[in-house]
């Protein structure tokens, strides 16, 4: 048994309740470690830290809290397979994903922010022979960062890093389903030199330490990516305390597929984008609207290259969906498999819980799923199902595809299949999301605006958007006498 603890003032200690929550390996399906069950008196322990802490970070230069940052993403990178292997048994994702994807990504939000927070430069505005005006960047102070479980590291430093990287001081939480690399992260930050008290780290619920940070008056920012109901619940409180907000919401994104793709690779690509971490990832594309010209061959050779995409031990190199993270998320997938087919729709592949021998006979997996036959606007097609679930629906012209894409309340990201560049273009610029991909899937440039329409968020991350998030602006005027 694993025990986890709060990272505070750069030291491992206790919750004050002494109180610990359980915490799940979703392959084998049992507990294999303690969270600390914190509450309000651990944040509070926390922002003393910080409020210390920051009067030393902020006034170190950027090229200091670069060099650290920099440091810590070595520190990371040296403990690669360690921290792979920790999430993948948090998580229930394959192994070679947390290898390929998850730490590497963790790595790379450290060396981006630490590199680029060096050429943010403040503005200048001449109004007229005497008057000019400068603009000052400085770190807001104590900012909340809070997480969600599907890329726990990926996520949690994707937040924490331009805080930093700017001179603030950051009260952390990851989500209470994966806390575990968040809580090693605490040892590499303090072998790297991060001061104690810059980053605190408490782990436990979201209604108790989630709320405690979001409603402390002493912490002035919150990011924050989850679900758009717990968003909500944040805004609620910290909207009328005027608090600054960064919020990353739900998505279901569509993925519109013209007769004139490329056929290959849109198989291919659709595939990975339905499916990728077992469909637990907020930009994969769960609602596939196809030409109905295509629809046909697309469907075969789509359920063909799915079936390739095989269930197993998220240890063995093998499989390429791993075990769903949770066993309410697991309970809630299937509720969605079987509303599904009260809606009318055909189950073409799988649709039901995989038992995987040996050691994860106990585990939470799911099949690969593929439904057809349901209408644009069901539940199913509406709601955020977050799994390994994909629904496939006919359209006629680029219209239909346009109103059935955009027809949910979300509007995070969208995939466009044509070779016809003019009609991707079109498509791009109607549809009612934050971040488009034609003939692609999550390529990721750290430096373009990230975050969604609609309730799939407010704000935007990456590249200098998530800097300027982190630090107050002030613009001062100056008249020169003539
Ligand atoms: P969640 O909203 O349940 O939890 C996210 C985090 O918020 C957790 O750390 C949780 O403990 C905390 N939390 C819960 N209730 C809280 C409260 N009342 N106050 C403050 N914090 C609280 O989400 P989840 O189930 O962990 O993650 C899945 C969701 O995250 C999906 O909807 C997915 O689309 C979304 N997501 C969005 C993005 C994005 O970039 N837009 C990325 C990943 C995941």
């Amino acid at each position: 048994m694993q025990r986890i603890l709060n990272f505070i003032n750069g030291e491992y200690v206790a919750p004050v309740s002494n109180q610990y929550l359980k915490g799940f390996n979703p392959a084998i399906g049992a507990v294999y470690s303690e969270v600390p069950d914190s509450d309000e008196r651990d944040v509070a322990l926390a922002v003393k830290a910080a409020t210390a802490a920051f009067e030393v970070w902020s006034n170190y230069t950027q090229e200091q809290r670069s060099d650290i940052l920099l440091k810590i993403a070595q520190g990371i990178e040296n403990r690669l397979e360690e921290f792979a292997l920790a999430e993948t048994n948090d998580q229930g994702k394959p192994l070679w994903l947390s290898k390929v994807m998850d730490i590497p990504r963790a790595v790379s939000n450290f060396k981006f922010y630490a590199t680029t927070a060096l050429s943010l430069s403040g503005e200048f505005h001449k109004t007229d022979s005497q008057i000019f005006n400068y603009t000052l960047r400085s770190p807001i102070g104590i900012v909340g960062c809070i997480s969600p479980w599907n890329l726990p590291l990926y996520l949690f430093s994707w937040k924490i890093t331009p805080a930093l990287a700017m001179g603030n001081c950051v009260i952390a939480k990851p989500s209470e389903i994966t806390p575990m690399t968040a809580s090693m992260l605490g040892e590499v930050c303090n072998a790297a030199g991060l001061p104690k008290g810059v980053l605190n780290i408490i782990h436990g619920l979201g209604p108790k330490v989630g709320s405690s940070i979001t409603a402390h008056q002493d912490i002035k920012a919150i990011s924050f990516t989850g679900g758009t109901k717990t968003g909500a619940e944040i805004s609620r409180i910290a909207a009328p305390m005027f608090k600054k907000m960064s919020l990353e919401l739900g998505g279901k994104n569509p993925n519109i597929i013209f007769d004139d793709c490329d056929f290959e690779k849109t198989v291919k690509i659709s595939a990975a984008a339905a499916f990728t971490n077992q469909g637990e990832i907020c930009l994969c594309g769960s609602r596939i609207f196809i030409q109905d010209t295509l629809y046909e061959r697309f469907k075969n050779a789509f359920v063909e290259e799915v079936k390739k995409r095989k269930v197993g031990d998220p240890l063995l190199d093998t499989s390429r969906v791993g075990a769903i993270v949770s066993k309410p998320h697991f309970e809630k997938v299937l509720s969605y498999i079987a509303l599904a087919k009260e809606e009318g729709g055909s189950i073409i592949l799988g649709g039901g819980p995989v038992e995987v021998p040996g050691r994860c006979k106990d585990g939470w997996f799911i099949e690969p799923t593929i439904i057809e036959g349901l209408a644009y606007d069901c539940r199913v097609n509406r709601e955020e199902i977050f799994g390994p679930v994909v629904t496939l629906v006919p359209f006629s012209t680029e219209a239909e595809a346009l109103k059935m894409a955009n027809s949910t309340q979300y509007g995070l990201a969208c995939t466009i299949f044509t070779e016809n560049l003019s009609k991707a273009h079109r498509v791009a610029a109607k549809i009612e999301s934050g971040i488009v991909w034609i003939n692609c899937w999550l390529e990721r440039d750290l430096r373009t605006p990230f975050g969604g329409v609609k309730q799939s968020g407010v704000g935007r991350e990456g590249g200098f958007e998530a800097l300027k998030f982190f630090t107050e602006e002030k613009n001062v005027c100056i008249k020169i006498d003539s």
